[in-house]
């Protein structure tokens, strides 16, 4: 029997066909655009979709052109990851970029035309021990005050609201009663695709792997290889840079890091590094097991359950401390990690789940920030004409709605316009300010 996210991967397969008219083949590149986009999936296909319908709205005319170098997405992060949105965060920005994303999944079809985003409203419920219990009720006042709807519930509120769940060792945990869930990102990168090429914007094959500089030192082209042994230079006036956990291999290419650079905001890396994470998809026969409408769930050791369908898989994964961090070479599952580590906290959670097996799993990439774990969004302080749009560290595919318009903002006004992201900058990097988040899943 397929499972849904097999289904959902497979429409999402068929729909990249239809737009590409039978083939993943993207347009000619050209020689020169208004503004290029480096990296086609969420991140970068938003920021498309927004400066198109934004310049459209303003009566403007912009040419953009992503450049994306694996046609298939097959190891981009947006289509592996688990598609959750949740308010549950301690940051004012990444509450608001959740509420907006929340809100523009549940509009998809008013934004994006006819796509279904398959959105499941079953909330978060993240738990807390008598250690972090403070924090929780911190952060969901917050979470409150700025719109979220979620509700704290002591350990016997909890056990009547999820008489699957063993509350040992629980002080706390807060359930949200509206705008979080989960939702296909395949489908939402296909919408958004589907929506900027019917704007006008192109999405070409081909990896960025250098750039040229204008007299004045700024940025003026990419140099990219469409896999046929020519590099070709690409003018734009303007680039976002989305290349996802690559984007810190790509900034280098422009200098950015640079120990000799002249310009102590050059000198600054951008931290933005792959991290394998794996996801494993498991079923049960044991008895009171957690039913169609049970939140995604988080232990207070990171571990994370979730239903995946309507045929009785759940789906679940754990992030690894810093020195467990698996090799990135290859996208194999270490099928072991969840012997050792996810399997026994999942038993010691839902006891249903002490006898379970396993169906299939997946890896992917997280985007990380090694830097403080939260995405880097705007202007580089050095290149007046760079964008980045990097580093959401696993929590990026429901900021996209809200990422790209940023972008759009500071191209198409000089400033963000919406929600005000400018402690979220590149200068945090270089005035050693992180921007830490409580509660990372
Ligand atoms: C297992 C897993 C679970 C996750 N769960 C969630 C979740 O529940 N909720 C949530 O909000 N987020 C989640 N995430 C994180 C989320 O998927 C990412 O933060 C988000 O998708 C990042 O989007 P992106 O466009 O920046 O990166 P990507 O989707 O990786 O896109 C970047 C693209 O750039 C391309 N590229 C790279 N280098 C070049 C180059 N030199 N030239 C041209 N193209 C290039 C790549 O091929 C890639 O397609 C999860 C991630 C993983 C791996």
């Amino acid at each position: 029997m397929m499972r849904l996210g097999q289904v959902l991967r497979s429409r999402a397969l068929r729909q990249i066909r239809c737009l590409s008219g039978g083939k993943s083949h993207g347009d000619v590149l050209p020689q020169s655009c208004d503004v290029l986009i480096i990296g086609g999936g969420g991140m970068g296909a938003s920021s498309a979709f927004w400066l198109k319908s934004r310049t459209q709205q303003l009566g403007r005319k912009l040419n953009v052109l992503v450049v994306e170098r694996d046609a298939g997405y097959t190891s981009a992060s947006t289509v592996l990851s688990v598609g959750g949105v949740r308010q549950q965060f301690s940051l004012a920005e990444n509450i608001e970029m959740s509420l907006f994303g929340y809100n523009f999944v549940v509009n998809g079809q008013k934004h994006l035309g006819d796509v279904d985003l398959c959105y499941q409203p079953n909330g978060y419920l993240i738990l807390a021990s008598a250690k972090g219990a403070h924090v929780l009720a911190q952060n969901s006042k917050l979470q409150n005050e700025l719109g979220a709807r979620n509700e704290l519930l002591g350990p016997e509120a909890l056990r009547r609201r999820f008489p699957w769940l063993s509350t040992e060792d629980i002080e706390l945990g807060c359930h949200g009663i509206d705008k979080e869930g989960w939702f296909d990102p395949w489908a939402l990168l296909m919408g958004y695709k589907k929506k900027a090429r019917a704007l006008g914007a192109h999405f070409s094959n081909g990896e960025v792997v250098g750039f040229e500089w204008n007299a004045s030192g700024a940025l003026s082209a990419a140099v990219v290889d469409v896999g046929d042994g020519v590099q070709r230079p690409v003018k734009f006036d303007t680039c976002v840079l989305a290349a996802g956990p690559h984007s810190g291999q790509v900034a280098r290419l422009a200098n950015i890091g640079d120990p000799e650079a002249t310009t102590s905001s050059l000198r600054v890396a951008l931290p933005v590094e792959p991290r394998k994470r794996y996801v494993y998809v498991f079923s049960t026969q044991g008895r009171n097991c957690p039913g169609v409408a049970t939140p995604l769930t988080v232990d207070p050791d990171g571990t994370y359950f979730r239903r995946d369908g309507l045929c009785g898989n759940f789906l679940c994964g754990r992030s690894p401390s810093d020195e467990e961090e698996p090799e990135c070479d290859t996208l194999d599952v270490d099928h072991g990690y969840f012997e050792t580590d996810v399997w026994p906290t999942l038993a010691n959670r839902v006891p249903a789940f002490e006898s379970v097996k396993i169906q299939s799993s997946w890896a992917g990439y997280y985007d990380h920030n090694t830097f403080d774990a939260n995405g880097i969004i705007g202007r580089h302080p050095h290149y007046s004409n760079l964008f980045i749009a990097a580093g959401f560290s696993g929590h990026g595919i429901q900021q996209t709605p809200a990422v790209g318009r940023a972008i759009s903002e500071l191209i198409l006004d000089g400033k963000f316009s919406t929600i005000d992201l400018s402690r979220l900058g590149f200068e945090r990097l270089v005035n050693k300010q992180p921007m830490f988040e409580v509660n990372i899943v």
